[in-house]
């Protein structure tokens, strides 16, 4: 039995390419000093590969930023406002990806996307009439080569050309798929050239494969795949799928002549179900995804068995597989030295999959049923009852009835009493939150966290950022202020650490979007609210301004969606325990004065499973947890939520149920397609659709905002439509912030004037 890895972090275990490619930017380091670093972590990810006798070992899954970004750059899908720059390769890659703004022009960077129901963020390949698609760059060829040099022969791996026009963005008068010849000359050229330099595997990336597919995108993707594996050669092409089961074309994919099909066992429920009633191609091998991709726990051995003895009374040659890119979790337990042993015991990051994948390879291969049996009992020893349990967390969520759900009176009713309490002007300007995170801040909180500061000096600190903050934000004229957040090191791990029930890791990092990464605190045992969380730092703000103050939290749907979730009790009972910890959060920042409270759900999306059919299982706890939140503040306080996203006209309905006063969305990287779905809906909470992009250093001009705005005018009710950037500004510099807000609130000045207010 042979293994394989879909793919392998690729940030660095000490997030070498996060620190590389930003000093890139800032012109402190060379493009080939950044491609040594590049070179290094890709080597050092072949290494560990090899060490632990993976079989199938992914090149190519290494990108400088994103990879979809890269199958763009590499099939020539370059837009011409990128490539009138006239920047070098890797430039106009950079472009593509975070905007450019210089002498040489002024240009946004593509749109950015969740990828399929991760924290993962991919950059939409955006296609016109004009692309012209061939293949543009040599990298694949030249990561085969360079593991090869050193003594592997790995699998390439290529997002596949479905996926990939699936998600592209096309802005032409054709088909989209009228691009499927050239896709597929360019694929067949990429096989040919890959198999010339001797490589035998190639995976195609087809994650599009698990949404819910119609009959015209089946059509497009047989017809894809019929062209490209006739002219295969002597390529052997494996076929992998992830995040999820391939329901509507299980029987087309095993009708094909793909020499390889990779599932997921691990999110993909049922498709053991479908090779067990449909049967599974004799002549194909089967990458079975049993290790998860996503989560850190050690893997249930005893599970994994189960699945792979019934795949093999199907199936013929399996190989023991990752069930998704490892992209997805961190590195390596290695560098988390302070972490108790009796925890770490439970935990596998990327690297210890690999030797799971190398252990359940050898104990299966043995054949001798006795021994796999103990090996089972010992490894079960890991799934031994390790949670704390807390009886008073679970009574509470017991004793929960339906009036604790509702908010109370009803939303046109208390729209009207906040608009005579707050008295705020038509268009009403805010910031998503957080403020632009120096590094003097990001000292001085590491400084407090070693113990070298004092906690007196700290918050003598914090609360001079704090005045600082609001000073500028009167300043700039904005109407509803905010804290800034600079206790916050992040919006989940701040809020865990005040949890019972969390535990944090030191270096468990996983990439969120191009140098962004993330490090999410795990869910150990039943939580509840150990101490106030917020209400220090916001009531400081609160008195040092007559404007109203916002208070900052983050909704129990975000905080579990980016931690790493227990798996013995469902995510609806560990949703409900943070949103009773929450909820005691508000009510107390109400209590102290605040009539402005942000309850961030900026990841409800992402666990929302990615079939229509599937969602209600989740949305039906998802909602009702912020809900819960919120039922229990008075009317004159207005409630705002924040998404980071503007794909929600799919659950529209869900959203308006969370019965938030306000919400602020992402709008600006992608059209503004939203705006029609909210009046078609008749969205009834107000809305603050981004009006410039914070995920680019580009300043957004006032007249820029101003079109933003008219255009949303002209659908929203202009009583409900509040002026934001589209997410909060830690990652920002000042004084772009600085410019970048007083255009948006000039902006918003104007156009009351235009609205007559
Ligand atoms: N309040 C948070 C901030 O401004 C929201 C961040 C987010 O949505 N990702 O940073
Ligand atoms: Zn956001």
């Amino acid at each position: 039995m042979k293994t394989s890895v879909i793919g392998y972090p690729r940030i660095g275990v000490q997030r070498e390419l996060k620190f590389a490619s930003e000093k890139y930017f800032r012109n402190e380091i060379t493009a080939d000093e950044l491609d040594r670093i590049a070179k290094q972590i890709r080597l050092s990810a072949f290494e560990v590969q090899k060490k632990n006798s993976i079989d199938f070992i992914p090149s190519n899954d290494f990108s400088l930023y994103d990879g979809m970004l890269d199958t763009a750059f590499l099939l020539n899908v370059i837009p011409e406002r990128y490539r009138a720059l006239n920047l070098s390769g890797l430039d106009t890659y950079f472009a593509m990806a975070r905007g450019y703004q210089g002498e040489l022009g002024d240009v946004k960077a593509l749109a950015m996307k969740k990828w399929f129901n991760t924290n993962y963020h991919y950059m939409v390949p955006e296609l016109d009439d004009d692309t012209n698609i061939r293949i543009n760059t040599d990298k694949p060829f030249k990561l085969f080569l360079e593991a090869l040099e050193n003594g592997i022969k790995t699998k390439p791996v290529i997002i596949g050309g479905y996926t990939f026009l699936k998600l592209a963005k096309y802005t032409g008068n054709k088909d989209k798929w009228s691009f499927s010849e050239k896709i597929t000359d360019s694929y067949v050229e990429i096989i040919d050239k890959l198999v010339s330099l001797g490589a035998e595997w190639i995976q195609l990336d087809e994650p599009c494969l698990v949404n819910d597919m119609t009959e015209s995108d089946k059509k497009h993707f047989i017809s894809l795949y019929k062209k490209i594996l006739e002219r295969k050669g002597n390529a052997k092409i494996l076929l992998q799928t992830y995040f999820g089961d391939v329901r509507d074309c299980y029987g087309e994919i095993c009708g094909l002549d793909f020499d390889g099909i990779g599932l997921d066992f691990v999110e993909g429920t049922k498709n053991i179900g479908l090779i067990a009633t449909k049967g599974f191609p004799k002549n194909k091998t089967l990458f079975a995804g049993v290790i998860n991709g996503k989560n850190i726990w050690k893997n249930n051995y005893r599970c994994t068995f189960d699945i792979i003895s019934k795949l093999k009374k199907v199936c013929g040659e399996t190989v023991l597989g990752t069930s998704c890119s490892l992209l997805h979790v961190p590195y390596t337990l290695r560098n988390e030295t302070k972490l108790p042993e009796n925890y770490k015991k439970h935990f596998a990051y990327a690297e210890e999959k690999l030797s799971e994948l190398s252990e359940l390879r050898t104990i299966i291969s043995s054949g001798n049923p006795e021994k796999t049996n103990e090996f089972i009992n010992n490894t079960l020893l890991f799934r031994e009852r390790r949670v704390e349990e807390d009886d008073r967390v679970k009574e509470k969520i017991s004793a929960l009835s339906d009036k604790d759900f509702v908010r109370l009176p009803e939303f046109a009713e208390r729209e009207k009493i906040q608009k005579s309490a707050l008295k705020l002007p038509l268009f009403p300007t805010t910031t998503i939150g957080s403020f632009p995170q120096t590094e003097e801040i990001r000292q001085a909180r590491a400084s407090y966290r070693r113990g070298d500061m004092t906690e007196e000096k700290y918050e003598k600190f914090i609360k001079e950022k704090i005045a600082q903050c609001v000073e500028l934000q009167e300043k700039i004229g904005l109407d509803v202020l905010v804290h800034g957040e600079f206790e916050r090191n992040d919006m989940v791990e701040y809020f865990g650490q005040c949890l019972n029930g969390y535990i944090f890791t030191e270096k468990a990092w996983v990439q969120s979007y191009g140098t962004r990464c993330v490090k999410p605190p795990v869910v150990w045992g039943d939580i509840s609210r150990a101490r106030p969380m917020t209400v220090k730092w916001s009531s400081y703000a609160c008195s040092l301004t007559e404007k109203p103050m916002k208070g900052m939290l983050t909704g129990p749907v975000t905080i579990l969606n980016w931690s790493f979730p227990r798996e013995d009790i469902s995510l609806r009972e560990s949703a409900f325990q943070i949103a009773l910890a929450i909820r005691e959060e508000v009510l107390d920042l109400e209590k102290s004065g605040i009539s402005v409270i942000q309850v961030d759900e900026a990841a409800l999306r992402e666990k929302l499973p990615l079939r229509k059919s599937d969602r209600s299982s989740y949305l039906d706890w998802a909602i009702p947890a912020f809900r819960l939140v919120h039922s229990g503040v008075k009317p004159e306080t207005q409630i705002h939520t924040h998404m980071c996203y503007s794909e929600f006209s799919d659950i529209i309905k869900e959203i308006d149920n969370m019965d938030a006063d306000v919400i602020t969305f992402e709008a600006s990287r992608s059209d503004l397609s939203i705006l029609d779905d909210l009046k078609e809906n008749h969205f009834r909470t107000e809305v603050g659709p981004g009006v410039y992009d914070i995920h680019s250093p580009r300043i957004p001009s006032k007249e820029e905002i101003k079109t933003s705005l008219r255009k949303m005018v002209s659908k929203i009710s202009p009583e409900k439509l509040w002026v934001n950037p589209d997410c909060g500004l830690k990652t920002r510099g000042t004084d772009e912030t600085v410019h970048s807000l007083k255009n948006l609130v000039e902006a918003a000045k104007e156009l009351r004037k235009e609205n007559n207010a």
